[in-house]
């Protein structure tokens, strides 16, 4: 490598100590080095140190929306880098934390007036279970000691610590190996596929009936809005979400919307609620929020919640995250939502469905596919096996493009700064590894 580390030396040492996400120890399968990365590419080093470039098909799980080393990004960071990084936040504020706290309130749904900053998604998700809990506690003591439950369809993910856990699909989650350890949760059947399938009256009613007769147990129903992400890279009708809000209401549930993956622009829409035209009562954002620059969540939820919480009998929020409103988290946030919002998002994640969808219709007819699809910048292609992740790897770095296929799908959601060009490069890159997979 230029500067002169030993990659191979590196790898070794990665492969004895290092622990890499849903992996074994030492890793099952190869680990690549990343030298740099620079707009929608990653500069891979082998082991014998030789270099490749390759298209983000990834955007680091969803969160690199602009790239890599974004000039803007870079500049936020190193301003608030020359003032300070982070200072504790019980007791003191600092205006990075309270500029994007009030461009979180502005820009997300109405009536998510207050904004907790949390450390990471699964964190976030915490937090709003524990608002949605605390709420019922503090305005309906009596009742409350049943109302401990979230209720939420299969086929979800929520994080990986234990509250999350106990929302994410009990299969795919693995709840069979939690038994007794993670919370037992509500689950209802999962959403019918497709996001514009007309919409199934019967799962509609199920839905309905579930909020009316589990409400005495349920303090919220929690889901991921239009699309379910690490649970299987499935989308939905939106109106399923309005039913739920309708349902939730009606019978005095919360409503939590898990928009990690989706919120900010990835769906095409700024938060996937805005598909249903419904607002949550609590609503967790986190990945692209600082333009995959550092680990920020935010929990945002309303007065209702807030002020009902807040006059409890505990009338405080028991959780304080060491790291809350980091400060050059928060500066790496303003300036990645000040990117997007002065940006044509809009068009640019428009842009990148038509190319996803063109590209990826050759994968249609070949044998092996379940499923193609495409919603915003979004493109999956499903098996119908599990996929060869390692063989897939390889096939989609034999075209220049990085991809993490998991399960039976290859899928990707690029950087919204990729060409039309770069688009088809992915799109051929995910059929290619379809294929090997
Ligand atoms: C990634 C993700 C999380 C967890 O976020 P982390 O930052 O990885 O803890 C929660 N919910 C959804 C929908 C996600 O995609």
């Amino acid at each position: 490598m230029r500067n002169g580390v030993d990659a191979g030396r590196l790898l070794a040492a990665d492969r004895a100590a290092v622990w890499h996400p849903y992996d074994s120890m030492p890793s099952r399968g190869r680990v690549r080095l990343v030298e740099s990365a620079a707009g929608g590419r990653l500069s891979l080093v082998g082991p014998e140190g030789s270099s490749d470039t390759v298209l983000d098909g990834m955007s680091s799980w969803w969160a690199a929306i602009h790239g890599y080393r974004h000039p803007v990004l870079d500049q936020a960071i190193s301003f608030q880098l020359g003032r300070f990084s982070h200072v504790m936040f019980g007791g003191l504020t600092n205006e990075p934390a309270v500029v994007l706290s009030e461009s979180l309130v502005s820009m997300s749904p109405d009536g998510l007036e207050h904004v907790f900053l949390a450390d990471s998604g699964s964190v976030a998700v915490e937090v709003a279970m524990k608002l949605a809990i605390q709420y019922w506690r503090s305005v309906r003591p009596k009742e409350a000691a049943k109302k401990t439950r979230m209720m939420t369809w299969r086929g979800g993910y929520h994080g990986d610590t234990l509250g999350a856990m106990s929302v994410c699909d009990p299969e795919s989650g693995m709840h069979s190996l939690w038994t007794d350890v993670v919370s037992e949760q509500v689950f209802l059947p999962p959403p019918p596929p497709g996001f514009s399938e007309p919409v199934d009256p019967a799962y509609a009613s199920l839905l309905r009936e579930a909020v009316r007769d589990q409400a005495d147990r349920v303090a919220a129903v929690i889901v991921e809005p239009v699309v379910q992400g690490a649970g299987g890279m499935r989308f939905h009708n939106p109106a399923y979400l309005r039913v739920l809000r309708e349902a939730t209401e009606q019978h005095g549930v919360l409503l939590i919307l898990d928009e990690i993956a989706t919120g900010f622009g990835r769906t095409g829409r700024m938060f996937a609620a805005e598909h249903a035209g419904i607002a949550p009562d609590i609503m967790c954002v986190g990945k692209a929020l600082t333009g995959g620059y550092m680990s920020l969540a935010a929990t945002l939820c309303s007065t209702q919640v807030a002020h009902g919480v807040s006059n409890g009998e505990v009338p405080i929020l028991a959780h304080g995250p060491t790291f809350m409103g980091n400060a050059l988290a928060c500066s790496a946030a303003n300036a990645s939502l000040g990117l997007l919002l002065s940006s044509d998002w809009g068009a640019a994640v428009e842009r990148i469905q038509g190319g996803l969808q063109q590209g990826l219709a050759a994968a249609r007819a070949r044998s092996g596919v379940a499923d193609v699809r495409v919603l915003g910048a979004i493109g999956v292609v499903q098996l119908d096996h599990p996929v060869d992740v390692g063989a897939a790897t390889e096939a989609a770095l034999a075209r220049g493009v990085w991809l993490r296929p998991f399960g039976d799908l290859v899928y990707t959601m690029p950087p919204y700064v990729v060409t039309d060009q770069e688009v088809s490069q992915i799109a051929e890159a995910v059929v290619a590894a379809a294929a090997a997979g």
